[in-house]
């Protein structure tokens, strides 16, 4: 008999919020594939599981893929957890689950918290129809061409973002999406500190700039989707260039931010940087 592969969602903060089946399967296993075994050894010492536990992280994930799934192979069951959440969003564990599938190893989800879905339902905004985007580049330039494709996206996107950027990926998306469309933040949920914020982009820029919301612990980002009213970022360079045929780059800029309804500021930057990306 091969061993079965758990897929078992842990806290995002709360201890508390380790469910039953999950104490249960921790328990039971023969071992536990950790992404930090120190960070995860207060959880398990919570729930009382004094398991074998091994380090599966990005950095031996390749490596160690193979010897987990000869252990499966062999009779071993084995539960996959993460630092927080749920393991693979935003974590390691693709290429173990995938093997597993190659391998006709049996995957049970043991599904639990995860910070997107938690975010989601308290975040005010429509959750019928979402896409999760997770991190983005840290680079701005990439960042900002990423975000500029998701200009005229309907659904609402789900976004991680760590303390360290979270004031630069919010005035990107000031400048990209416009001030006024709505963005939720989700700071440190579940923990002593959780903070749930829905407002317009500009406010949230001022609330972190003025340190309304304190740039510091865990962040989920949710932004509204299009409401279908702005012109494209690459019509906006189309109008553009056509336009700089025949007046100066600055009429150019001036008669496009008519035309479109965006702003002087947002043309210019937007014709800049593609100009620069060539
Ligand atoms: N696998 C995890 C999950 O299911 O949510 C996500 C892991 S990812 C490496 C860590 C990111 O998740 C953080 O940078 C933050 O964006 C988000 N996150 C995790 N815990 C959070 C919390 N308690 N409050 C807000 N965001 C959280």
């Amino acid at each position: 008999m091969t061993g079965y592969l758990y897929i078992v969602a842990t806290p995002i903060g709360n201890l508390g919020d380790i469910t039953r089946r999950s104490a249960n399967i921790l328990k039971q296993v023969e071992l536990i594939a950790a992404e930090d075994t120190r960070h995860s050894r207060k959880l398990l010492n919570h729930i009382g599981v004094d398991n074998k536990i091994i380090a599966y992280h990005e950095h031996n994930e390749e490596k160690l893929t193979g010897q987990l799934i000869e252990k499966l192979i062999d009779g071993t069951s084995i539960a996959l957890i993460s630092d927080a959440g749920t393991p693979l969003i935003s974590d390691p564990g693709y290429k173990l689950v995938s093997a597993a599938h190659d391998a006709n190893i049996t995957v049970i989800p043991v599904p639990g918290a995860s910070a997107a879905i938690a975010a989601l339902t308290v975040s005010g905004l429509s959750c019928s129809k979402f896409i999760f985007e997770g991190y983005l580049s840290a680079k701005a330039v990439s960042r900002r061409k990423y975000l500029r494709k998701l200009v005229l996206e309907s659904k609402t996107l789900i976004f991680y973002e760590t303390p360290h950027r979270i004031l630069d990926l919010i005035n990107d998306m000031n400048s990209i999406f416009g001030k006024s469309r709505s963005v939720t933040i989700a700071r440190e949920l579940t923990k002593k500190h959780e903070q749930i914020v829905r407002d317009t982009l500009s406010n949230i820029k001022f609330k972190i700039e003025n340190n309304k919301i304190k740039s510091k612990g865990e962040f989920v980002v949710i932004l509204e989707g299009s409401k279908g009213n702005l012109v494209k970022d690459s019509e906006i360079i189309r109008i553009n260039k056509i336009l700089t045929e025949r007046v100066s780059p600055k009429d150019g800029v001036l008669l496009t931010a008519k035309i479109t309804g965006r702003k002087k500021n947002e043309i210019y930057k937007l014709v800049h940087e593609n100009d620069k990306i060539g």
